[in-house]
């Protein structure tokens, strides 16, 4: 999905994107994908706004179990339109003296609505993904799911206690 530059109007261009067509192809979805989105003009920018809520499901990185991860955000961001007809070392000059170091460029004066929504949605993923912080995690020897299940692993029998246990039984 996308919106040409000189397309959105005076007043500013407001977008719902119902549909999860923009929902990376990469991650799992759990039901719908929602967004709504402002585009306004300032100049040679466009300046874009906005929220998403989408349910991704993962793989606990503790116990490997799957679970749903609510992933809801609010976002601005500011485009520019390429400045033609200068050379890249003074491109790179320009950029430097930007204040604005966080512009993005507007390739062929398209805004691509679903690589911003891609983008965010990815910048919202936590780097440790846990089913919850309580998550009990995983038997090293067995690999049971402590979270579900007791482990199946015999207790230490080197311990003096499970040599009394014996005794008394
Ligand atoms: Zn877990
Ligand atoms: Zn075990």
């Amino acid at each position: 999905m996308k919106i040409d530059f000189y397309e959105i109007p005076e007043e500013g261009l407001s977008l719902s994107v119902d549909d999860a067509h923009w929902f990376p192809q990469d991650l799992e979805r759990l039901g719908k994908a929602e967004s709504s989105l402002r585009l306004k003009r300032l100049g040679q920018r466009v300046v874009v706004t906005g929220r998403f809520s989408a349910t991704a499901v993962f793989e606990c990185d503790r116990c490997l179990g799957k679970f749903h991860l609510p992933l809801d955000s609010d976002f601005s961001i500011n485009l520019e339109l390429p400045t033609e007809g200068i050379s890249e070392m003074e491109e790179k000059d320009h950029y430097c003296h930007d204040s604005e170091m966080d512009m993005d460029i507007l390739e062929n004066g398209e805004i691509n609505i679903t690589d911003i929504l891609q983008q965010q949605l990815y910048l919202a993923v936590p780097m440790k993904k846990l089913c919850s912080a309580e998550c009990r995690g995983m038997c090293s020897k067995c690999g049971a799911n402590l979270n579900h299940e007791q482990c199946r692993c015999q207790p230490d029998t080197s311990s003096p206690f499970s040599v009394l246990a014996k005794l008394k039984g």
